[in-house]
């Protein structure tokens, strides 16, 4: 019985000293997401609001995410970390945002999304408030052909005031209503990006603005001939595959480099 307890015991100082060294998220990995929210500025997915986030690398308990502060003046030194609940671990009095609950409850939820974009970018807007569903209209957005949904925040609990996703309720409800697709609009809101990587997550946010500017644009000539379910199913693949080739050209614009 000794031998049994101190084994207890040793496995118990490992398992602790294992999660004190597991703290640290990927220096790279901030700096990306840094990156992330300028780019996602100069491209016209955020303004002064708006956010980006990665889940933690090492512990997917917990996520990455701004201060609360413009996208475009966003540096390494004003992210924080948070946990599944959407409390930020040490915020040394920093202020967070209303609507981080977005992000906890979705990767509480999908273990397979690794970063997610909030924005009010305004072309998904009409989409968001009229039966017209977002639709891939394009190659360049051949992810969204696995359908777009909408979350009414009126139809939840605790949402009947203002359209702002500010309590864990709300984000499970908002989670809910994503389920397993990359892109859930937010009537008379935003909408919010998810993917398996900041890079993935920019390319979706930036292509679902521009398909949203087409996709109205093309309403108004005539019927539109949509990408098919079969197009979209090869063409998703293919898109993942250059993920790196914006990435650099957006970097280097919107750091000025
Ligand atoms: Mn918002």
């Amino acid at each position: 019985m000794p031998a049994r307890i101190s084994h207890v015991v040793l496995v118990g100082c490992c398992l602790a000293l294992g999660t004190a060294q597991a703290q640290a998220p990927d220096p790279q990995l901030i700096d990306d997401l840094a990156a992330a929210n300028r780019i996602l500025f100069d491209q016209g997915v955020v303004d002064g609001f708006g956010h980006i986030s990665a889940r933690h690398d090492k512990d997917p308990g917990r996520f990455l995410l701004s201060r609360n502060m413009a996208p475009a003046l966003v540096t390494a030194a004003d992210i924080l970390e948070y946990d599944v609940d959407s409390k930020p671990i040490d915020p040394q009095g920093r202020g967070v945002y209303l609507e981080r609950f977005i992000h906890g409850e979705i990767y509480r939820a999908r273990p397979d999304v690794k970063a997610i974009v909030h924005s009010h970018s305004p072309g998904v807007i009409p989409f968001s408030v009229t039966p017209v569903g977002l639709k891939p209209i394009y190659h360049m957005a051949a992810f969204l052909a696995v359908g777009v949904p909408v979350f009414e925040i009126r139809n939840t609990a605790g949402g009947a005031g203002d359209l702002l996703v500010s309590s864990n309720a709300l984000g499970r409800a908002l989670a809910a209503t994503l389920a397993d697709k990359p892109v859930v609009l937010m009537r008379g809101h935003g909408s919010v990006a998810v993917g398996n990587s900041v890079r993935q997550v920019v390319f979706r946010a930036v292509y679902t603005e521009t398909n949203a500017r087409l996709q109205a644009e093309a309403l108004k000539l005539g019927p539109v001939t949509y990408l098919s379910e079969a197009e979209a199913a090869k063409m998703a693949p293919a898109l993942d595959g250059q993920l790196a080739r914006p990435w650099e050209l957006w970097k280097r614009k919107a750091l000025g480099q």
